[in-house]
């Protein structure tokens, strides 16, 4: 509530340059040099990023260009600090991205800052000083295993995703884990609302990071709970509201080709050489990649791997 008219246009100015990926320079010497920043030339912007992240032709906004009079700091909570050089680019800019840019405990706005003690900008209130920390979110899903009763082959429990992303492609049951639940919980929640299916959780599979993204899979084994010689697989599964289609596939028949996600392809990839060398190993890596490529490309690589063998047999 106190900034002033020139200060809210100045933390806009850097809102934008933060989600433009450009303005760590600038926010620092800002936040560092104080009234002295006030001379300090900005170059011209050629686009402006809207609130919802979509960026506009230059021209075509309303704001006022940047022509700040007083620093932006007046918080007594805030610090100085500048930014730290050793986090990327891309996890910089996760830190402060919120679906609001007002308080979630007083309603004021928030300014993008570095709050005192810490080396990132994030969204700080202006009013009550509340710290608003973006953290990494958990995907959690299942591997659900299946021996056919024709012809005991071994097989997997693949979703076609009826929604986008990746709409049309394969995947494992699998979503955000919700609070109040366990990673195993949640696995089966996402495999029964997408596949109609009830499982047993067997042991966790595989936990891998997609840093680019801020996210982490944690994958468990799973079998249907009620898998008996009388009953067909395909009575076992049907799609939930999020799938197209639900289909158990024989393990050298998997579309590695039409796989949603980078995280799926790489426990499916793990899982067939599981099955080959007959012992389970539980997966940890790390997936390089940059946001929004396919799981289909070559561009992303499975970092920091490790594969550690486990009392399980198949
Ligand atoms: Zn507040």
């Amino acid at each position: 509530g106190r900034a002033s008219a020139a200060a809210r246009r100045c933390v806009g100015l850097i809102e934008g340059l933060m989600a433009e990926g450009r303005a760590t320079a600038t926010l620092s010497s800002l936040l560092t040099s104080g009234r002295s920043a006030t001379k300090t030339a900005v170059a011209p912007l050629t686009r402006r990023t809207t609130p919802c992240g979509a960026t506009r032709p230059r021209g075509t906004s309303s704001r006022p260009r940047f022509a700040p009079t007083r620093p932006v700091l007046g918080h007594r909570h805030l610090s100085t600090t500048t930014t730290s050089s050793s986090a990327s680019a891309s996890s910089m800019s996760e830190t402060h991205k919120t679906s609001t840019h007002f308080c979630d405990a007083c309603g004021s706005e928030t300014s993008v800052l570095v709050p005192e003690g810490d080396n990132r900008p994030r969204r700080v209130c202006q009013n009550c000083g509340k710290v608003h920390y973006v953290n990494p979110k958990v995907v959690v899903g299942c591997l659900v295993e299946h021996t056919c009763e024709e012809t005991g082959a071994r097989q997997v429990l693949l979703c076609r995703r009826a929604i986008d992303p990746c709409r049309g492609l394969w995947t494992l049951p699998a979503g955000f884990q919700e609070c109040g639940e366990s990673t195993s919980e949640g696995a089966a929640r996402e495999t029964r609302e997408e596949a109609n299916a009830e499982v047993s959780i067997a042991a966790p599979y595989a936990h891998l990071d997609i840093p680019a993204i801020s996210q982490t899979y944690v994958i468990f084994r799973g079998t249907f709970k009620h898998a008996s010689a009388s009953r067909s697989g395909s009575s076992l599964h049907s799609p939930g509201q999020e799938t197209l289609e639900t289909k158990l596939f024989d393990l050298e028949k998997v579309p590695h080709e039409e796989i949603a996600f980078s995280s799926v392809r790489v426990v499916l990839g793990k899982y067939a050489e599981d099955v080959r060398r007959g012992r389970y190993s539980f997966h940890h890596g790390v997936i390089e990649k940059e946001a929004g490529v396919a799981a289909s490309s070559p561009r992303f690589k499975l970092a920091q791997y490790t594969g550690l063998p486990t009392e399980h047999k198949l």
